[in-house]
């Protein structure tokens, strides 16, 4: 999707405040001699920023404005080593209440609803997201918090709490929980708001039809706002973002060249209106793409498909960015198939070559079906995989997370 003439007008806005203020973003646009961008084309010889340029702003070198106007800070946990510091302004505050409302609508969430909040409240972007949005849009918050289920499901009862903010894996806890324990009828939820991590469709199926919700996903991190910068709609085909305060570009992870709408790679996002610490094509790591055309919800904000995980799970064979999760979705659309699978790639007399095991009992027509499966990953992908069927306890089953892909090409 190219950049409009009024979000280019937003980016010099914040190229313009980024140069005046000392910051991490000020010094590199300095280096690179940019003090505005003219058009489009301008706009992607902009460089990129990683999270370790953020890391190492730590701790307030991405603050871009003067101390005074920062009310707040949040902080991404890094695994490794420091971790983001995020100096948010009373506006930018009140923007993400404002985004994360919007957020709430598209779900159909109204006034008269009670919001029970399960993410976590403090360093991190989550709860206070999810309350701040919800006090914007006027719906009554039950700010749980996470953990003590006893808690949560007493308090879902007597409160009669309408809609679930919750992770994926702990929606599916209290899911459980109410089965176990014969309280359906006392439940009166209605909507899930589900966390982005990346879930299954039997996981979303099963969520569901225990709580009787229909479920949202949202998406966000803590680098731009928080949770709140997007969300799926009734349509449940892609996650709505709003592009009047986000510009999003696709690009292929190793050459960093912006994607047509449609293609599959890294999500990166420019903020159009952040004041403490804008961002400036800020490289998530996110595997997506733009899905072209309109919602049938009728909303004009543009649409991400379902995040698909992280660019480095990603390969790329015959000119095709591939990813596991790509395969394993197709592979769940055939019920004969076990949950193990194996991608080998390698180089075979010139050209790559993509090799799928997968695994199913002796009462399948094994070539019949590896037929099958290579037949859909070519309508799907674009290439056609060498498919081995084998039984059932042939592939290699280990308790670390299994490697699914081995490339052999570069070694
Ligand atoms: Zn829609």
């Amino acid at each position: 999707m190219e950049i409009t003439n009024e979000q280019l007008a937003l980016v010099n806005s914040r190229i313009k405040a980024l140069r005046k203020a000392d910051s991490f973003y000020g010094k590199r646009l300095e280096e690179h001699g940019i003090d505005h961008v003219d058009s489009a084309a301008d706009f992607k010889k902009l460089p990129f920023s990683e999270k370790k340029d953020l890391r190492d702003a730590y701790p307030l070198g991405l603050m871009s404005v003067p101390e005074e106007e920062i009310v707040r800070i949040h902080s991404s946990s890094g695994t490794t080593g420091k971790p983001v510091i995020i100096p948010y302004t009373k506006k930018d505050v009140e923007d993400w209440a404002l985004l994360f409302a919007r957020c709430y609508e598209m779900a159909g969430v109204t006034k008269r609803d009670r919001v029970q909040i399960t993410p976590g409240y403090g360093l991190w972007t989550a709860g206070i997201g999810f309350q701040a949005g919800c006090e914007k849009l006027g719906a009554m918050a039950v700010p749980m918090g996470p953990g003590n289920t006893e808690k949560q499901l007493q308090m879902m009862m007597d409160m009669e709490s309408t809609v679930l903010c919750a992770t994926s894996s702990y929606a599916l806890l209290l899911a459980e929980e109410i089965e176990k324990r014969g309280i359906e009828d006392k439940i009166h939820l209605r909507k899930g708001i589900i966390g982005s991590e990346r879930w299954s469709d039997k996981m979303r199926k099963s969520i569901c039809e225990k709580l009787g919700i229909e479920a949202y996903d949202i998406y966000g991190l803590t680098e731009i706002y928080g949770p709140g910068i997007g969300i799926s709609c009734e349509a449940h085909d892609g996650i709505h973002y709003w592009d009047d305060y986000i510009y999003i570009e696709i690009i292929d992870p190793q050459t960093g060249e912006p994607l047509p709408d449609g293609e599959w790679g890294e999500i990166v996002i420019t903020t159009l209106r952040k004041e403490g610490a804008p961002l400036i094509r800020f490289r998530t790591h996110d595997l997506s793409r733009i899905l072209p055309g309109d919602c049938p919800c009728g909303s004009k904000f543009p649409r991400l498909d379902t995040i698909q995980g992280r660019t480095d799970d990603m390969v790329k064979i015959k000119g095709v960015n591939l990813f596991p999760a790509q395969i394993e979705e197709i592979l769940r659309t055939f019920p004969e198939v076990s949950s193990e699978d194996q991608i080998h790639i390698s180089h075979l007399d010139g050209k790559d070559t993509m090799r799928l095991y997968v695994e199913t009992n002796g009462s399948v027509d094994f070539l019949d079906l590896a037929k099958r499966i290579a037949e859909r990953v070519k309508s799907r992908i674009g290439f056609t995989p060498l498919v081995k069927v084998v039984e059932i306890g042939v592939l290699p089953r280990s308790e670390k997370k299994t490697k699914r892909v081995i490339d052999t090409r570069y070694e």
